[in-house]
């Protein structure tokens, strides 16, 4: 089989690798589509911490062409379409316990990240992968693949809104129009709140916008906490979502906040400067400032549902399909920043 094997810095090949052996457990799942995370593209970019060589690819999707003989065929059968949960969970740890695997402690030791001996990776982009029966969600046919690879990036942004207790009629800021941001967009409208972008590219504006935002603007041409407060009597807004990286946008998102409100980190820190915080104000307002990441396991099948059954239309946030054979120009297209979510496909 092929698969997009990273060899260093920029360095990305087509390679031939043996065909991958399932075990009892197991299904060989044939990957149609893989979406383009920022972290594949940092890893491209080589700023990142693990093992070369790396096959990326977390946000995939496929068909089911081979079952091991302890999977349970009413389950899920050759022919199925298919996505995976792609955090190496282990189930037993105290995280994985109670309910929060995407913290699973050993995770950060699996192979996907440190394989000095292997390939490193979440393996996506690759013909075929082995994937745990317990691991696999199934979707209806009719679905494209192109929109079941958004599963993984639309079930992080699940994650974040459920932490956040949404009520209707609250104000909720979103800092950032990528497709994280827009996720957050049409998830906060789905939870009946009033949604305010900060974004400075005019084109993202508009298509949150179109997808609901009620109000936008462009940080970069006003005041931007003073825009926030004049929006909400003074107060700020009851819910932040933070999706960018800037160390310096995270204190903006905190001063967004109104006093009891929620600060979310939903992105990691580029570079991962301290950020100054007024403890004092965290204590006197009862702000609350976290951080969310990855998603659960049902957290992850919310999205499976929200997709699957049409609640939240994907097609608006696809820029772009490449066929593997032009990966290359696939990483150079998503590295612009003014794309949305680049795909990958296998046929
Ligand atoms: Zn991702
Ligand atoms: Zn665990």
């Amino acid at each position: 089989m092929k698969a997009i094997v990273e060899t260093g810095v920029k360095q990305l090949e087509i390679q031939e690798l043996p065909m991958p052996v399932i075990e009892k457990d197991e299904v060989l799942m044939k990957v149609r589509a893989n979406g383009l995370c920022t972290n594949d593209l940092r890893d491209y970019l080589g700023d990142m911490k693990y093992t070369y060589p790396r096959i990326g690819g977390h946000e995939f999707s496929g068909e089911v062409v081979e079952i091991g003989s302890e999977v349970n065929p009413e389950h899920f059968d050759v022919g199925d379409h298919v996505v995976k949960y792609i955090i190496p969970a282990c189930g037993e740890c105290h995280y994985c316990k109670t309910g929060r695997e995407n913290l699973c402690i050993e995770v950060s030791k699996s192979t996907t990240f440190q394989n000095p001996d292997g390939i490193s990776g979440f393996l996506g982009m690759s013909q075929y992968i082995t994937v745990k029966s317990r691991d696999l969600y199934k979707y209806p046919k009719e679905v494209p693949f192109t929109h079941s690879a958004f599963t993984e990036p639309l079930a992080c942004v699940v994650n974040s809104v459920e932490r956040a207790q949404l009520m209707f009629g609250q104000d909720v800021v979103i800092i950032g129009g990528g497709v994280m941001g827009l996720f957050h967009v049409v998830l906060a409208k789905l939870s009946g709140t009033r949604v305010i972008l900060s974004e400075p590219n005019a084109e993202r504006r508009k298509l949150a916008e179109e997808l609901g935002a009620d109000l936008t603007f462009d940080p970069t041409k006003v005041d931007a906490v003073a825009f926030v407060k004049e929006q909400t009597e003074g107060r700020g807004a009851e819910v932040v979502f933070n999706t960018t990286s800037a160390p310096q946008i995270a204190k903006q998102a905190m001063d967004f906040t109104a006093t009891g409100g929620q600060t979310f980190m939903f992105s990691s820190l580029h570079p991962n400067d301290p950020v100054p915080t007024d403890m004092g104000v965290v204590h006197s307002y009862e702000k609350l400032i976290t951080g969310t990441v990855s998603p659960k396991i049902p957290t992850f099948y919310r999205s499976v549902q929200l997709i699957a059954k049409g609640i939240v239309d994907v097609t608006p946030l696809l820029a772009k399909t490449f066929d593997y054979t032009d990966a290359v120009d696939a990483f150079e297209y998503a590295l612009r920043p003014d794309t949305l979510k680049t795909i990958i496909t296998f046929d």
